[in-house]
């Protein structure tokens, strides 16, 4: 009695397995090693049976003559391997579903579909450590595998992006350490990503920077996307380029802070264009002198600083007599080269501090800032009118040539601005003229 319960507890047991072992969506082929080497299936899952198409006819036979030529070959030589190598051995490979395989509603895989496996086959050994069987678990990962391909497809196509934008762009974690460059930040700051991304101590970062970038950094974190704004950086060579920047926020899985993009938009050239047209709009293009505006500007700066330490300072106005019999008798061109000359000679006379600018033109300034008596400027007029009576030379032509100064000099008890201390100058420059020319006064009420 006890006996029966007990078989057919067994036959419950051997049935439910088979139940299972049918309901398997994988592929299960248990294999057996014949004593002359060859392989035979002994056992197949239902899954099994209909993809490989056996039938009771394909047991126990010589697996050579139950599958297809290619399909033996690829089997045998994994089948030989895992019984040389004493190990599960595992390969992936990718299937045309067979013509052959019968097409039904209730069936999985339809013919020419293509079937990516990932396949297991285990040795198994007797006592006597020799393997008598192989049993061979096949996976469809055909899911898995598109998922891989679609994922790659999408980084290719990220990848692509990202290495043809203009702009310089780069990703850096939590830690705020580099985590990929593209390529034009590859071009625009010099560092490759291998190089920046391993070694943490290489900074693009000026050291005047560092403070503005830590409450950039610190507005990221709390998720706000930084526009575009002017920085300027280190490229590996050590130069400072001017870039816009921006920074855009990025979250993980979880949706925590997780670091962020950042574009840089190289703006070099503009900003030389942009010095270029300061310097040409505060500068005078035949003797490259400051130009009017730029004394006007110096002389304002200069006149509250004279204010502050008590000193003074003095305008010189300076006119070359008779410039228009030179360019009469000589030329225009000679003239101009005569400018130049008067410039190089005026600014020898002068201090490093002084400031010396073409007002218009043959007539020029200077500004003699920091003075602690008058006598200091005279002395300088006195030098540049004995310095214009040394010979001139210009394209091998003797030129003699003298110029008159008026100076005035700025008291701040007198509500002098720069207009009228340029006008007293002026006017001073014009008695000059009068007392016969090649002299210098100073302008008094
Ligand atoms: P004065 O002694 O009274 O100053 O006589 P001047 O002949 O120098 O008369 P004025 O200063 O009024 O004339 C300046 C001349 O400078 C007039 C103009 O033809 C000439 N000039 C102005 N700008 C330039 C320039 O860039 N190049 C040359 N070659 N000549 C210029
Ligand atoms: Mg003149």
């Amino acid at each position: 009695m006890n006996a029966d319960k007990y078989n057919l507890e067994v036959l419950n047991k051997i049935d439910l397995f088979f139940q299972l072992f049918d309901d398997m969506s994988d592929l299960v082929y248990l294999t057996k090693v014949e004593k002359d080497g060859q392989f035979s299936y002994v056992l197949a899952n239902e899954p099994a049976k209909i993809f490989s198409g056996l039938t009771n006819q394909s047991f126990n036979k010589p697996l050579g003559e139950v599958l297809p030529e290619v399909v033996f070959k690829i089997i045998e030589t994994k089948y030989k391997q895992a019984i040389v190598e004493r190990r599960p051995i595992t390969y992936e490979d990718m299937i045309v579903v067979s013509q052959n395989h019968p097409k039904r509603p209730q069936y999985k895989y339809v013919p020419g579909q293509v079937v990516y496996w990932e396949s297991e086959i285990t040795p198994v050994f007797n006592q006597d450590g020799v393997c008598t069987h192989l049993l061979a678990v096949v996976r469809d990962v055909t899911e898995r595998r598109e998922r891989e391909n679609e994922l790659k497809r999408l980084n290719d196509r990220f990848e692509l992006v990202w290495n043809s934008v203009a702009d310089a762009m780069y990703i850096f974690d939590r830690n705020e350490n580099f985590v990929s460059v593209n390529k034009s930040f590859v071009n625009l700051l010099g560092w490759t990503e291998e190089e920046i991304t391993k070694d943490h101590t290489i900074t693009i970062i000026p050291m005047n920077s560092k403070e503005d970038l830590k409450e950039i950094i610190e507005r990221v974190k709390n998720g706000e996307v930084v526009p575009s704004h002017e920085v300027q950086r280190i490229t590996k060579d050590g130069h400072l380029i001017d870039v816009l920047a921006s920074y855009s926020p990025i979250y993980d899985n979880y949706g925590n802070w997780d670091g962020a993009v950042v574009v840089y938009k190289d703006i070099t050239d503009r900003k030389m264009y942009e010095k270029e047209l300061t310097h040409l709009a505060l500068h005078d293009y035949l003797t490259g002198l400051p130009n009017r505006n730029f004394f006007s500007k110096r002389l304002k700066e200069e006149m509250i600083r004279a204010e502050r330490s008590k000193r003074t300072l003095a305008v010189f106005y300076l006119d070359v007599d008779k410039f228009k019999e030179i360019n009469d008798t000589w030329g225009h061109d000679i003239g101009d080269e005569l400018l130049k000359e008067f410039s190089k000679r005026v600014k020898a006379c002068t201090r490093e501090e002084d400031l010396l600018a073409r007002i218009g033109g043959d007539e020029f300034g200077i500004l003699i800032t920091n003075l602690n008596h008058k006598g200091k400027a005279i002395e300088i007029a006195d030098r540049i009118l004995t310095s214009l009576q040394s010979d001139w030379v210009i394209e091998k032509k003797p030129i003699k040539i003298s110029s008159s100064i008026g100076i005035s000099f700025y008291s701040p008890n007198y509500e002098q601005d720069e207009k009228l201390l340029l006008k007293q100058a002026d006017i001073a420059l014009y008695k000059a003229k009068e007392e016969g020319r090649g002299n210098f006064q100073i302008y008094s009420k």
